[in-house]
């Protein structure tokens, strides 16, 4: 009886239990020695990785980066990085899924972080998630820029939003937006806090 191997196949990275000592297959045997094994290729993955980093916290790849994503080259072709530590710590990614991040951070490639899903999934995600907290950090970095020069407000606008807010109970953040305003103004200015003469 031979004996079964359990391992990963040195030329696709497929894990597999078959008599291959070293392919997964005719067809990867057939392809001869490669350049690179699958062992070989994950060491080199980790060599991209921040030394010391723990199993919890997020491991932000250190080389190539495409559209936000850590990218390496594996057998030949630019792959993400993300994906690659899929397939190399936990196992087969089929091509017609997502690689996603539980963390939301599309830099990081700890396995622990990373799960299977359709693309809908990750756009649902990704939406869920990333768009408010990106929203949120934008509008931080545009108010920080000067980008929110807040229109002076006259007299006969703070009477029209104190008169809206009472008449249609308008939400403050509407009230900002239609006098451009900030949010805390039209707050002061609605509890009286500002405007007081008037
Ligand atoms: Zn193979
Ligand atoms: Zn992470």
């Amino acid at each position: 009886m031979s004996k079964v191997y359990k391992r990963h196949c040195d030329r696709c990275g497929n894990y597999y239990e078959g008599s291959g000592r070293k392919y997964c297959s005719t067809k990867c045997y057939g392809k001869g020695k490669p350049t690179e094994t699958f062992e070989e290729a994950k060491e080199r993955f980790l060599s991209k990785v921040p030394k010391g980093v723990s199993k919890e916290e997020c491991w932000n790849w250190q080389a190539g980066k495409s559209q936000g994503y850590g990218t390496m080259t594996y057998q030949g072709k630019t792959q993400y990085a993300h994906r690659l530590s899929y397939s190399f710590f936990k196992g087969k990614v089929p091509s017609d899924l997502d690689v996603c991040h539980s963390c939301d951070n599309p830099v990081c490639v700890n396995p622990n972080h990373l799960f299977l899903g359709t693309h809908q999934d990750n756009m649902k995600d990704r939406d869920r998630k990333g768009r408010n907290r990106w929203t949120k950090q934008r509008r931080k970095i545009m108010f920080a820029k000067g980008y929110f020069h807040t229109a002076k407000l006259r007299a006969d606008d703070v009477i029209n939003i104190r008169r809206e807010r009472e008449k249609w109970g308008t939400s403050y953040s509407d009230l900002a937006q239609k006098y451009n305003t900030t949010v805390s103004n039209i707050q002061h200015i609605i509890n009286r806090e500002t405007w007081k003469h008037i």
